[in-house]
């Protein structure tokens, strides 16, 4: 997945237009910046990637996730349906508006269960989010009825999967809002940064004027211009944008890299008795980041993970026991540790997941490993890596 592997001189090249006219904000400076728009560049060439009317570029993954709900009316005591695996930021971006996260489980697909979506929506739903974890997405179609049926909005957060596809359109532009993220391990990189996408022109002027601190942006006059909602500060600097445009015209040959090394691992250990795959639903094209996989029960997938790190086979995670990716290491979630107060309303509202049940989920993801795919590996050491998955599998199962 990361495209830091792969820096080099055209990232420099566009590094350094920026730093021959020092301005290293994405607006105004007309006359000094020789032309350089590098934020502006990179958000049209971005939509025209992914098949869309509006790209907004931001600070993060976690600022895009923010700004997109709150671009799209989502605020105070509304409810917005979220995975149970997944990254910190997606309860992160809507706890900050005020919003309510509700975790639901996920299935073989490691994504949102439609059916565990279905069972926790109220009258203060507003937004399903689902999270294509590791490259591979969510069963969007699905989610899409749901959407439909009970008025809701589909955000997508494609931080994990740019260039998979589903049903022939790019992840992330299926949904009312897709949101990506470009910090520094994901499949292109600006250092830090991140982008929402969508074709509603309402959400894209919101989400223009809510990363920028309300500003309108109109005229030439940054210190006239108006403010016609309020807003923040969630900007990209242009140094950050100029390294992610570099990064962009390199996405088709890091995604072909991924195809390749993914095929060659998975050829050696699907026949593998015991190791089953992911459910890629169906219309669904993977950007093969990660190669996702069950193993019998949770004592194997566990003895597996040991395994493959004491032989010196890197890359190799175990969700179900991590800090950042699954509900069980959200401790600081779960008992609300915050260095501000709460409100009582939020407070009242948010589900105690001290007891909520995640059975579902505990099932499928205490028995999955995922492989993350690098770009750096020669062919030579593809195989032998391959090779060596197959000879531990094959031992432990046994
Ligand atoms: C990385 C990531 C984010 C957040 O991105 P940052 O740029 O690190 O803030 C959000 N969601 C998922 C699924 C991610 O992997």
């Amino acid at each position: 997945m990361p495209g830091f592997e792969i820096f080099g001189a055209e990232e420099r090249k566009q590094v350094n237009d920026v730093l021959e006219t020092g301005i290293l904000m994405r607006y105004g400076f007309d006359g000094m910046r020789n032309s350089h728009w590098k934020a502006k560049e990179f958000e049209t060439t971005f939509a025209e990637t992914m098949g869309v009317a509006h790209c907004q570029l931001v600070s993060s993954g976690t600022a895009a996730l923010t700004v997109a709900l709150a671009a799209a009316g989502i605020g105070a005591g509304d409810e917005v349906i979220m995975p149970s695996f997944t990254f910190v930021a997606s309860f992160e971006s809507i706890l900050a508006l005020g919003a309510v996260p509700i975790l639901v489980d996920v299935d073989d697909t490691l994504t949102l269960d439609p059916k565990a979506v279905e069972a926790a929506i109220t009258s203060r739903t507003k937004c399903i989010m689902p999270v294509h974890m590791c490259g591979s997405m969510a069963d969007l179609k699905k989610l899409k009825q749901i959407c439909e049926t009970h008025n809701l909005l589909l955000l997508e957060d494609a931080c994990q999967a740019l260039g998979g596809t589903f049903e022939g359109k790019p992840l992330g532009s299926y949904g009312d809002l897709g949101c990506f993220s470009f910090d520094f391990v994901k499949t292109i990189t600006c250092g830090e940064g991140g982008a929402i996408i969508t074709d509603n022109k309402k959400f894209a002027i919101n989400a223009d004027q809510y990363q920028d601190h309300g500003h309108d942006h109109v005229g030439k006059d940054r210190g006239a211009e108006s403010h016609p909602i309020l807003g923040y500060n969630y900007r990209i600097s242009e140094l950050n944008a100029a390294v992610g445009l570099a990064q962009l015209t390199k996405l088709d040959g890091i995604l072909g890299t991924q195809k390749k090394n993914y095929e060659v691992l998975k050829e050696n250990i699907k026949s593998i008795e015991g190791v089953t795959f992911r459910r890629i639903p169906e219309g669904g094209v993977e950007n093969y980041s990660f190669l996702n996989f069950f193993l019998p029960n949770q004592e194997v997938a566990e003895k597996a993970h040991k395994a493959f790190g004491e032989n010196g086979i890197d890359s190799c995670f175990y969700w179900f026991k991590n800090n950042w990716h699954y509900v069980n290491g959200w401790g600081h979630l779960k008992n609300l540790k915050s260095s501000q107060s709460i409100s009582t309303e939020m407070k009242a509202q948010l589900q105690d997941l001290n007891t909520v049940d995640f059975s579902q989920s505990d099932f499928w993801m205490g028995r999955n490993i995922s492989i993350l795919i690098k770009l750096g590996w020669s062919d030579e050491e593809v195989s032998k890596r391959a090779e060596n998955l197959r000879k531990i599998l094959i031992e432990i199962i046994k």
